[in-house]
């Protein structure tokens, strides 16, 4: 149901900006942090707007009971759940329709990008829970599940990358928030896509669109799936933090050029990383004012 009567709806085309003050292509604030659940093989936090999603991976583990293991490859096992105060009416804590469907395209996107096949008869549980929503909290969980696969260590073609697009009020959009999905003109498309490759790993539609407007808004949603992309990527080199010169070997490495020396190649945890330098220059500063002493 539409939050707004019509006569009160709002005119994107005229107004040229929408409802919570964004441009008609800018995603709402986004920021991801893995590894924050120490139970778990991998996991992610994020937050998107007013969404707030935890995602855990355990695995590859047998998987049990026998006959759901596949002897080719790994079973990716995704849930998707809501918590009863995640929306504003009390959700069911019993699983719905709306839930298991979600967690079946979820395990259909992921099981593209993780190679499964190194993994026969195993199983890749993946959990992931909504605490706080306003639309998007399956792209929202989708992109905070692939950051957990690859904090669990587990080898993957690409991360995946997932935003909502679509329409309401007129224009053509980028993630919209709840009262964009609910107007009467509203058209929601989520849409995931593994950056390195191209490929797109999920695309639902409710609604409907003319060839024309999907025509300009599937490069929007490209290209914000690839700003999400990079907040993933951040949040994983915060955790995985390396120095420039084991970058430069990787690089040498692609190239098939040798690598710097190795003494030299240390990784830098993250908060050394951050105030190396600093100390650096006061011990140098120090140096400098003794031999100035002795010089006196
Ligand atoms: P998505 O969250 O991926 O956009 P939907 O379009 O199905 O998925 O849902 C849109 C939004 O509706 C959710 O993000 C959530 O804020 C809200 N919602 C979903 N289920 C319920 C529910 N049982 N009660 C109230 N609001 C809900």
């Amino acid at each position: 149901m539409s939050g707004r009567p019509r006569d009160d709806a709002p005119d994107y085309k005229k107004e040229k900006k929408r409802v919570d003050g964004r441009k008609m292509d800018e995603l709402r604030p986004l920021s991801i942090k893995v590894g924050v659940l120490p139970n778990a093989d991998g996991s992610a936090y994020l937050e998107w707007g007013q969404n707030k999603v935890y995602a855990a991976v355990f695995g590859p583990r047998e998987a049990l009971p026998k006959h759901t293991q596949n002897p080719m490859k790994a079973v990716m096992k995704v849930t998707y759940r809501m918590a009863t105060f995640s929306v504003p009416e009390r959700k069911q804590p019993r699983p719905n329709r709306r839930d298991m469907e979600i967690s079946k395209v979820l395990g259909e996107a992921l099981d593209k990008a993780v190679f499964t096949e190194q993994f026969p008869n195993t199983e890749i549980a993946v959990f992931v829970e909504v605490v706080d929503s306003n639309a998007g909290s399956r792209v929202a969980c989708l992109t905070a599940a692939s950051c957990a696969l690859a904090n669990a260590g587990i080898p993957m073609r690409d991360l995946v990358a997932a935003t909502g697009i679509g329409k309401a009020f007129g224009e053509l959009i980028v993630d919209l928030n709840k009262e964009e999905e609910d107007a009467p003109d509203a058209v929601d498309i989520p849409i995931a896509i593994m950056p390195n490759t191209g490929e797109i790993v999920l695309l639902q539609m409710d609604g409907l669109l003319t060839k024309e407007e999907w025509a300009k808004l599937a490069p929007m949603g490209i290209k914000a799936c690839k700003a999400v992309y990079e907040v993933q990527k951040k949040a994983l080199q915060e955790k995985f933090p390396i120095s420039e010169l084991s970058e430069a070997n990787v690089e040498a490495e692609v190239a098939g050029k040798d690598a710097p020396a190795k003494t030299e190649s240390k990784v830098v945890p993250a908060k050394e990383a951050k105030t190396a330098p600093a100390k650096a220059d006061k011990k140098e500063d120090k140096k400098a004012d003794k031999a100035k002493k002795v010089k006196k």
